[in-house]
């Protein structure tokens, strides 16, 4: 099979994560995670492996932006964003499903137990969860500025005051004019 990245018929399948078999490339070090091998991997797993926010693994990814085609059906491969702290696109075939991973992505992935889960990064769920947490992030950071060192004390004034049932009654004692005594 063809790498997309070198072009070239390097991809050779692996037990990459055993007993989940990749073609992976020499010469790039990327992998082509073929639909019917992911199926039936996940079917190993007891269950989805618990998410982790943070990891200790820091690894260079090597995201490669030119366009790809699928080494399966020759389609062009459609780049979706993983976000959760992410900076990477995977590549993904929407005729045959199949994923290619740039160097290190796939184990980036791993190292957040998000490897199981790659099937939802193709969904509209998925990526209207990036853009609502980029917005948020985004509005942090204004009122971070806005509030300074204050932020957090408000913030967690917020959260307590969103989910108090008297909040409107609260909201207006705070916007009360007249000096409280
Ligand atoms: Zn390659
Ligand atoms: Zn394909």
């Amino acid at each position: 099979m063809k790498c997309p990245v070198c072009k070239t018929d390097s991809l050779i399948v692996k037990a990459v994560s055993e007993p989940l078999a990749m073609s992976c490339c020499e010469d790039c070090d990327g992998k082509w995670l073929s639909s019917t091998h992911y199926w039936s991997w996940l079917e190993t797993l007891e269950g989805e492996l618990p998410k982790k926010v943070y990891s200790d693994v820091h690894l260079e990814v090597h995201d490669t932006p030119q366009a790809k085609l699928c080494p399966e059906c020759g389609r062009i491969l459609i780049r979706f964003r993983v976000g959760h702290g992410m900076d990477f696109r995977l590549d993904h075939c929407n005729a045959c499903n199949g994923v290619w991973f740039d160097k290190n992505e796939w184990e980036m992935l791993e190292s957040r137990n998000l490897h199981d889960e790659i099937h939802k990064i193709f969904t509209t769920q998925w990526q209207n969860e990036i853009r609502a947490d980029e917005k948020n992030r985004y509005f942090n950071e204004m009122y971070v500025q806005k509030f300074g060192e204050d932020f957090m004390k408000i913030r967690e004034f917020k959260l307590w005051l969103d989910n108090h049932e008297l909040k409107q009654t609260i909201l207006a004692f705070l916007s009360d004019p007249r000096p409280f005594e």
